[in-house]
């Protein structure tokens, strides 16, 4: 366990707008805190789980405290102990747990259907919103902000999702691809990509490199940019 201590008092602000902004039956684990608490009422915190150790125990009794002076009741009565993780990778394990934990909760805002539940083949990175900001040298920049819509299959709303949040729960594959017409250009992982040449399947008529923009000139996304693509052509009507 890393000695590192939160000082929650410093970070007061920062987690008055996260508990103040998270909905009921929601969760929160900060990476690394070796924590995951819930929010069951307005104004009702619930610990759920945590690794049985003084650091963490201390970070928790620190997060109590503010949580109280900003008016929240926080119950760990029916907390659950991890054990203390023995490896980084164990640590890893159990962060990745409550991060789980946290995305198999994730729901339609309409209707409750599970997030992790819904069928995402058909999603690409949408372009939601170009917004200007201002660089490092005060000059006006136009910066892209990419997301995932997921359309629930049971009411229809629509849910927009960060490109981190989707990852979270639908893999990284669906990301790392844009659709331009009729054809889907699919990045893939250096490993996927030796199997591919070391089963035969590789076929070099149907991969090309992007540059800047789709081969139609549209926007793609930044990390699409100068990736080594398979080609997918959709066949008639397999298109929306
Ligand atoms: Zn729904």
């Amino acid at each position: 366990m890393e000695e590192e201590n939160v000082d929650w008092m410093k970070n007061a602000e920062w987690v008055k707008n996260h508990l103040d902004g998270m909905n009921v039956d929601s969760y929160w684990s900060p990476d690394g805190m070796g924590f995951l608490l819930k929010k069951v009422e307005d104004k009702k915190l619930v610990l759920v789980r945590c690794i049985n150790h003084y650091t963490v125990l201390r970070s928790i009794s620190g997060l109590k405290t503010l949580a109280f002076d900003l008016g929240y009741t926080v119950s760990d009565s029916d907390i659950e102990f991890d054990d203390v993780p023995e490896s980084s990778e164990d640590a890893q394990r159990i962060n990745d747990l409550y991060k789980q934990i946290i995305v198999d909760n994730w729901k339609c805002e309409s209707c409750g259907f599970p997030i992790v539940e819904m069928d995402a083949s058909n999603v690409f990175p949408t372009l939601i919103e170009t917004t200007e900001m201002l660089d490092e040298d005060g000059n006006v920049v136009e910066y892209d902000w990419w997301g995932m819509i997921l359309v629930c299959p049971s009411c229809g709303h629509e849910t927009t999702m960060t490109i981190e949040n989707f990852t979270n729960s639908h893999g990284e594959v669906l990301v790392h691809r844009i659709k331009d017409g009729n054809t889907i250009y699919q990045a893939h992982t250096r490993q996927v990509l030796v199997d591919m040449v070391e089963s035969g399947e590789y076929d070099a008529s149907k991969f090309c490199l992007l540059g800047s923009t789709s081969p139609s000139g549209e926007k793609i996304p930044m990390w699409m940019q100068g990736q080594y693509c398979e080609m997918i052509v959709l066949e008639d009507g397999e298109e929306e």
